[in-house]
């Protein structure tokens, strides 16, 4: 009988997608986009005009909305969503898990008398009270005052998803507890937008700009993830619980050819991504790119950036629909950080920058950037916050999962530093000292071929190895892991950013007041800037030894895994930083410690029972039925009077290969057993100390017998099934 590895193998190669389930020929991108978004076309064409207005002004200039008008705002959302099939609408937040959560509540109000009527009150639209005491809350809540609240987020539109059987109306939301503690992750990412706004117009207006009301951050996060077939995803029990693969032996082809990176899509994938994008398209999620990763059967999907509340939105909408439409042609999305050990992992390229509601990129340099006093200004300010709060800028990017990736040799390490290229990294050069005359330029691309156009150059290479680095017109944090929300390291970056343009705002206003010139004023600020925080700047190759070792010369922080980072929330200054730009409360803070705390916990946990199953009921059976084949053959043999001698030997091998995985089960289950005195924090040090280590050694065990075992009897499709079989 074959095992379920053949099955899924048999069933692949026979299968029949249907692949063209979307025809772009009839439905044009252009006419698909936002046809699901309660957008300002829809609210123009729909709501009276005053309303339309008083919307309007609150999405533009932050103003609170007036009560008055949600119920008309409700009424026209709910006409529109049921023209689209709409039963239910909905309250999308991001609790603390780090998914989205959602409740459906139908339309339908009952009528004395019989019948009944489709109801959608302001009140509604406005505040949801989801029975939410199972999410959690890090201390912020307990179970029997567990009100909690959810909020409209005027800001993010309203849009409609379908199903099988029609479709919902979803509210982007915020979620507060009673006492209006943050228990999720956009409340803290608007309040840093505001905190960064703020701060960002003084430096705007003491460049004698007054037209900007408002400053915006603005985000486009790169989604790396990885498709493989379905029938082998449900062969693999890690893979469904956990996201990643806890055994797997190293393929005899990985990624060593370097064949995949932008390689030809295959077909299947191609299909998929498109009726993906088509999704995405309708729900105004602006995806534009799309390619081949490095590692095999790993892809990008990118979006044009947006304000960074939308585009956190969009990105958890571009991880729900990539999955959603796998399933459809029978793939599946892995959207785990380290699926696959040995194998380049999955980040999320967050590219970050500061923009004007007037439409001024605020990092943009212009031709000429060592006279652009304003653009060095806020790029200056980046780079005293990143190295100013490294720690916490690591720690917004620490989970269990990213653990595997960051420092690995493909990921970014887990040093912060910045890279700012040639031209930008000279200008810096000559500001510190004493000021910047000249502006590198690219000059033209000498192609040595007549008949290919001359290009223009860029003033500098790129550098695909720091975490941070300045790319044109935009910052991109690089360590971002693929499956986290991005709410969150972009909380800490506008935080962070903030806290600088107001040291930097601060100085420059007391120089002005005080009769300088803005000139001068920046001119002796900026060089001071630059030497005390050029630690931070690298721009050669962060995978190297030697860099570690300079990083360590120049006191920059390696935190090398989460649970070291954890501390870093209760530091003084971090308290402090966050409570003053109103940000996060102590409190809230210190749940978000527990939480975290409680997360590593879990993860580590859940893995390390599935290490041990998974070693207990698959391999080992496989191996022992293995070694009684063997064993039966030394027998028979020996009964024939052959010399079996070299069968003897590998029967030998056979099993003193399979008692170290007993063994080391044994090991790990006894450390999963321990029982940590102490709280959560406590547990996460067990869990990295004892539990990973004995999880490896169970790993190490099952993977060389992956290497002996007869294929038919072994049970886990290989790296090398999973990864190129498609
Ligand atoms: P690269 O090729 O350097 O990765 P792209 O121009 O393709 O750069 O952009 C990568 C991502 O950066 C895209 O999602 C893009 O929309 C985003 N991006 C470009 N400009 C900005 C900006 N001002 N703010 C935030 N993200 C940006
Ligand atoms: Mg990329």
């Amino acid at each position: 009988m074959a095992n379920p590895r053949q099955v899924a193998i048999q069933t692949i190669a026979t299968a029949k997608h249907q692949l063209n389930r979307v025809d772009f020929r009839k439905a044009h991108v252009k006419d698909l986009f936002g046809i699901h978004v309660f957008n300002e076309e829809a609210q123009r064409q729909r709501l009276p005009k005053s309303v339309f207005k008083a919307l309007q002004k609150t999405l533009r200039q932050g103003q609170p909305l007036d009560p008055t008008v949600a119920d008309a705002i409700a009424t026209a959302m709910k006409d529109w969503a049921m023209e689209k099939g709409a039963t239910h609408f909905t309250h999308l937040f991001q609790p603390m898990t780090g998914l989205t959560a959602e409740k459906h509540d139908s339309f339908l109000v009952p009528r004395d008398g019989g019948g009944a009527i489709a109801e959608f009150s302001g009140r509604e639209l406005i505040k949801g009270e989801p029975d939410a005491s199972s999410f959690p809350s890090g201390g912020l809540r307990a179970t029997f005052e567990a009100r909690g609240y959810t909020a409209w987020d005027p800001t993010s539109p309203a849009f409609i998803m379908e199903h099988a059987n029609g479709s919902t109306l979803v509210i982007p939301s915020a979620f507060l507890s009673w006492t209006g503690e943050a228990l999720d992750k956009k409340t803290p990412l608007l309040r840093s937008m505001e905190a960064l706004s703020i701060q960002a117009l003084r430096i705007v207006r003491l460049f004698g700009n007054s037209a900007p009301k408002k400053v915006f951050t603005t985000v486009g996060p790169e989604q790396e993830y990885f498709l493989i077939d379905k029938n082998f995803f449900y062969c693999r029990p890690d893979l469904i619980n956990t996201g990643r693969t806890l055994f797997g032996a190293r393929p005899p082809k990985g990624q060593e050819m370097e064949d995949q990176y932008f390689g030809s899509i295959p077909e299947r994938v191609l299909a998929c991504m498109a009726e993906a994008e088509s999704e995405l398209f309708k729900l105004g999620v602006p995806v534009k790119t799309r390619h081949n990763e490095v590692a095999p059967s790993q892809y990008e999907i990118a979006p044009i950036f947006e304000e960074s509340n939308l585009a956190t939105d969009h990105q958890m909408l571009v991880m729900e629909v990539l999955r959603k439409t796998a399933d459809k042609y029978g793939l599946a999305c892995l959207l785990h950080e380290k699926p696959f050990a040995g194998i380049n992992g999955s980040g999320k390229h967050n590219n970050w920058s500061m923009s004007t509601d007037t439409g001024e990129n605020l990092l943009n340099p212009g031709d000429t950037p060592h006279d652009n006093a304003q653009f060095l200004v806020f790029c200056c300010a980046v780079i005293r916050a990143v190295d100013k709060y490294a720690e916490i800028l690591r720690l917004s990017i620490a989970t269990a999962h990213n653990d595997h990736r960051l420092g690995a040799n493909e990921a970014p390490p887990a040093i912060i530093s910045i890279f700012l290229g040639d031209q930008l990294n000279d200008i810096i050069e000559q500001i510190e000292k004493g000021g910047a005359k000249s502006t590198k330029q690219g000059g033209l691309f000498e192609t040595g071929v007549s008949i290919l156009p001359k290009l223009p150059k860029d003033a500098g290479d790129r550098n695909r190895t720091s975490p941070f680095a300045f790319t044109g017109n935009k910052f991109e944090f690089r360590a971002v892991g693929s499956s986290q929300n991005i709410a969150g390291p972009n909380t800490i970056l506008n935080t962070i950013v903030a806290e600088s343009l107001d040291h930097i705002a601060s100085a420059l206003e007391a120089d002005v007041k005080s009769g300088k010139s803005l000139t001068a004023a920046v001119q002796a600020l900026l060089p001071t800037l630059i030497k005390e925080h050029k630690r931070i700047i690298f721009n050669g190759d962060n995978y190297t030894e030697e860099w570690h070792c300079e990083a360590e010369k120049r006191g920059l922080p390696n935190i090398k895994n989460t649970v070291d980072c954890l501390p870093v929330i209760l530091k003084k200054e971090t308290i402090s930083l966050f409570t003053k730009y109103r940000v996060y409360t102590e409190k809230e803070l210190q749940s978000r410690y527990n939480i975290l705390s409680e997360n590593y916990v879990k993860t580590v946990n859940i893995e390390g029972q599935m290490t041990a199953y998974m070693a207990k009921v698959l391999l080992l059976p496989a191996a022992l039925r293995y070694q009684g084949e063997v064993a039966t053959t030394v027998n028979a043999t020996n009964a024939a009077g052959i010399d079996n001698s070299d069968q003897l030997d590998f029967l030998k091998k056979l099993t003193a290969a399979i008692s170290p995985l007993q063994r080391s089960t044994n090991d790990l289950e006894k450390a999963l057993a321990h029982l940590a005195n102490g709280d959560a924090y406590a547990h996460a040090k067990h869990m990295r100390d004892k539990v990973i280590p004995a999880m490896n050694d169970v790993r190490k065990a099952g993977d060389t017998l992956e290497t002996m075992v007869a294929e038919d009897l072994w049970p886990l499709p290989s790296y090398r099934e999973m990864l190129f079989i498609k």
